[in-house]
């Protein structure tokens, strides 16, 4: 036992060892990699991991194979304890050194989500200006025009992500900035208890003192006349005050309905950006960043195939990650295509069957632009079926992320220099042009693409 106690980190590098050979490569990965041994004490290994997640995890599904390892190796049975990091003060005795690599800390100041950065957020054209202007605020919080910012777009689309962002990185910025961080539903909740106990001015100081307000979700504020009121003076001493507000919303402000016009039309001093669902390219980068995030090694074919049927949003794709890791360490597999063709499944209801296809693109840009089908797919380069032919060959890439070559051949024979130059004209269009835009948005929303 001595030995062991003297040489903790090594005999524990051994049970490691020896797991290994008997688990999937991702599950070593994913939940043993991280682990880190801090001491041996009280006849028990004492191991840190990174999050609460990781030890129930590891306590529910690999207890019989640390103990068989540790059996294996030591000759008799060995207890360990997990730990999460911020418990490791209390436990580590007192005058042992600070151990100054401890990976995978997690800090939180002011309720910021420290994993929310702008550094692992994926740009596209779908939220680049919601960052853009974002990064700008962090910048100079109070100093611009963009006061409020406010973020807005439909449901997992990284609003939360950009700003927590903005608090991460004003504070690494400026350490000294007071930033005030919460979602609409506790400033309602904090407003309210502050009226039970008398303390409405302490209620008022706190956020009235702070140089940066994020409030996320301001659509909750909705109907609350009281909270709004509260929140109108509060952000009226913070704007006149020279500090930044930034807010996030499930709408355009100027939609928004159940808040007081006052509010709105303040709003409307500052700027307000939008994040847009994930075009295919964005999904692809986005699922990498989460594998990688989560130690999980997936080959190419495998994120495209989830790209092409996870579209809705960005929350969803992270889900599936997460679920593909839970159930092969679950069920003790590697990652097969089977297994990933089932978490899929199951996160679209089953609907990889009727999977959309080129036909029903090109059938509905046709229902709404009247153009016939056989001509959206012929020769002709009239105006308007060269125009359908060419937002069809965009939507085949957009949402199913079809090869250049694929959708060339399908429309006509055309090479991918032809595709490629249709994607670009249609793009641009899309951004110049409004009849474009809300051409493309509704044939989206009829095949089931859109959710706002
Ligand atoms: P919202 O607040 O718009 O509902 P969140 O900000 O909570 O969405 O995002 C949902 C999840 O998706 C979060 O885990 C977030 O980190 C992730 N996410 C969203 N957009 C991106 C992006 N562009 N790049 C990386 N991760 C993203
Ligand atoms: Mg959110």
């Amino acid at each position: 036992m001595d030995k062991i106690k003297n040489n903790f980190a090594s005999a524990w590098r051994s049970v490691h060892f020896d797991l290994e050979k008997k688990l999937p490569r991702h599950a070593i990965h994913a939940w043993f990699d991280p682990i880190v041994a801090l001491d041996f004490r009280e006849k028990s290994f004492i191991l840190e991991v990174p999050n609460q997640f990781s030890l129930e995890w590891i306590e529910s599904h690999y207890k019989d194979e640390i103990a068989l390892s540790i059996k294996d190796l030591f000759g008799k049975s060995i207890k360990y304890q997990l730990l999460v990091v911020k418990d490791k003060k209390e436990i580590l005795h007192k005058d042992k050194p600070e151990r100054s690599n401890l990976r995978h800390k997690v800090v939180r100041f002011n309720n910021l989500n420290i994993k929310y950065t702008f550094d692992n957020f994926i740009v596209g054209s779908n939220n680049e200006f919601a960052k853009t202007a974002s990064e700008s605020v962090a910048s100079n919080p109070g100093q611009q025009n963009f006061n409020p910012l406010i973020i807005y777009g439909g449901v997992g689309l990284g609003k939360t992500h950009l700003m927590h962002a903005i608090g991460n990185s004003s504070l690494n910025q400026n350490p000294n900035l007071k930033i005030v961080n919460i979602t609409s539903e506790q400033f309602t909740l904090d407003f309210v208890n502050s009226l039970r106990k008398n303390k409405t001015i302490e209620f008022a100081q706190n956020y009235r003192s702070s140089d940066v307000l994020l409030i996320d979700d301001i659509q909750f504020f909705r109907g609350k006349e009281q909270t709004q009121e509260q929140f109108f003076h509060t952000f009226n001493v913070l704007y006149q005050s020279g500090k930044q507000i930034v807010l996030t919303a499930d709408k355009f402000p100027g939609e928004m309905k159940g808040l007081q016009s006052r509010l709105l039309s303040r709003f409307q001093s500052g700027l307000s950006v939008d994040v847009q669902p994930p075009n295919f390219e964005v999904r692809v980068a986005i699922l990498l960043e989460k594998a990688e995030q989560n130690g999980l090694e997936l080959d190419y074919s495998t994120i495209e195939f989830i790209a092409r049927h996870i579209k809705n949003n960005v929350r969803e794709l992270e889900g599936t990650i997460i679920r593909l890791l839970a159930k092969s360490s679950l069920l003790n597999i590697e990652i097969n295509n089977q297994l990933v063709t089932e978490v899929v499944k199951e996160r679209v209801g089953g609907r990889i069957g009727n999977e959309i296809s080129i036909e029903n693109i090109v059938r509905k840009v046709s229902e709404i632009s009247n153009v016939k089908e056989d001509d959206i797919v012929g020769k002709s380069r009239k105006m308007e079926i060269a125009e359908a032919r060419q937002v069809s060959m965009f939507l085949c890439r957009d949402i199913m992320g079809t090869s250049l070559n694929n959708i060339g051949m399908f429309f006509g024979g055309r090479d991918h220099t032809t595709v490629m130059h249709a994607l670009k004209t249609v793009d641009k269009k899309q951004n110049n042009n409004d009849r474009m835009k809300q051409m493309i948005s509704s044939i989206r929303k009829e095949l089931g693409f859109s959710f706002l």
